[in-house]
């Protein structure tokens, strides 16, 4: 007998979501988190759409300001601006989320485990066992990979690393109480991503994002100049994009460590938090119908595939174009964009990437 039905390694809002779902649906959990408080260190812009409500409740303590539209910015300096009436995205204090996603699960009945990272595992027809830093060995009946996206147990499974872009941002403590984002585009010093600049109310975040280089922190530094920014708190990490398998014998994965992640913008929270629950729905069917083998756990990868593969199929291909495009291309693409029929797209629908998983909308895809 397993002490565990599903061990979730790693406790970021992927994982710790599929915990709180199995927990619910009535399964034996425990979330294993190698940091020593939930949440920290920050890793994440917090940026979520308002889509983010349909999913869970924002408390007031976490949200920090709110966004109605966002300014582009060409190369050369070309802008359009692109403003709703209502509001387009929140600006949300991640670790404040993760830590409260974090006590949530303590309350239903999840063993979180911090401070405590996994070594290693193996599955075998019994079950799975789990080895600690903290010299313990668990057993369970599931693992839920939720680890990231330098995933461990993505890379002991064998399972190809996907394509990654390198984030650095810095939050500085003036305060910038502007309801519009701006976005820098710049295919030399951001290769196939851009910068950005977030109000965050009481404070600004600055962040760059693009291929892996040598120049990354040079280019970051140059972007923080140009706003004569020298105080701040730094933070970084990588992005995954790209399809890959999500599940092997006993094992299901979630959030970066599946490269659940929207293409265009980076976000990844939405999507893993979408993709928890599917796993945690599979999780419930293997434990009942005594499934734990990856044929049957594949169906998961169906399941997330239906609900944000389109939107991740078409922003791959959006991602690829661009990646490609001189900057000369991106200003005169920056020209034909300022016009009544983009504006009226964004004023109409907002959320670009909901609308790239429902349906093409050939003037976008334009
Ligand atoms: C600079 C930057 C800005 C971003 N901004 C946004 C944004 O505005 N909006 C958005 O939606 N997304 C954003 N993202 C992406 C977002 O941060 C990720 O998609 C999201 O954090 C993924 O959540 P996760 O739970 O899958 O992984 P993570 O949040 O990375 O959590 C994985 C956890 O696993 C733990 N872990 C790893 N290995 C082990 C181990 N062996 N044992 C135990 N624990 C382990 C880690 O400590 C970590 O806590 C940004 C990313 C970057 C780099």
């Amino acid at each position: 007998m397993t002490e565990y039905d599903v061990i979730v390694i790693g406790g970021g809002s992927a994982g710790l979501n599929t915990a709180i779902n199995c927990s619910k649906a009535g399964l034996r959990v425990a979330v294993i988190e190698e940091h020593s408080k939930i949440g920290f260190p920050r890793h994440c812009s917090g940026l979520y759409s308002t889509r983010f409500l349909s999913l869970m409740e924002v408390k007031e303590d976490f949200y920090e300001h709110e966004v109605f539209g966002a300014k582009f910015h060409s190369p050369s300096g070309k802008v359009i601006e692109l403003m709703r009436k209502e509001r387009v995205a929140f600006v949300i204090n991640r670790e404040l989320l993760d830590d409260f996603l974090g006590k949530s699960a303590q309350e239903f009945g999840v063993n979180v485990i911090s401070n405590s990272k996994v070594l290693d595992f193996s599955t075998d027809l019994n079950g799975a066992t789990i080895i600690t830093t903290d010299g313990k060995t668990l057993t369970t009946k599931l693992i839920c990979g939720a680890d990231g996206s330098n995933s461990f147990i993505r890379r002991k499974l064998g399972i190809e690393a996907p394509h990654k872009l390198h984030g650095i941002m810095a939050i500085t403590d003036e305060a910038d109480y502007n309801n519009f984002v701006d976005l820098y585009f710049d295919n030399k010093l951001y290769p196939g991503f851009f910068a950005w600049k977030i109000p965050r109310g009481k404070t600004i975040e600055y962040g760059i994002a693009g291929e892996v280089g040598p120049n990354n922190v040079h280019n970051f530094n140059n972007f923080l100049l140009k706003f004569n920014v020298t105080k701040y708190e730094l933070s970084s990490g990588m992005i995954p994009f790209g399809f890959q398998k999500s599940y092997a014998d006993r094992i299901l994965l979630v959030g970066d460590a599946a490269a659940q992640v929207k293409p265009l913008t980076g976000g990844g929270v939405i999507y893993g938090m979408i993709c928890a629950s599917a796993a945690a729905n599979i999780f419930k069917e293997a434990i009942e119908k005594n499934r734990f083998d990856e044929n049957f756990l594949s169906r998961y990868q169906k399941m997330w595939r239906s609900r944000i593969g389109k939107g991740i199929s078409r922003g791959l291909l959006i991602r690829k174009i661009y990646a490609k495009m001189p900057n000369k291309a991106i200003d005169a693409s920056f020209a034909i964009l300022n016009n009544r029929i983009t504006k009226n797209i964004f004023e109409n629908h907002g959320d670009m990437e909901f609308i790239l998983e429902r349906k093409p909308h050939a003037a976008i895809l334009k």
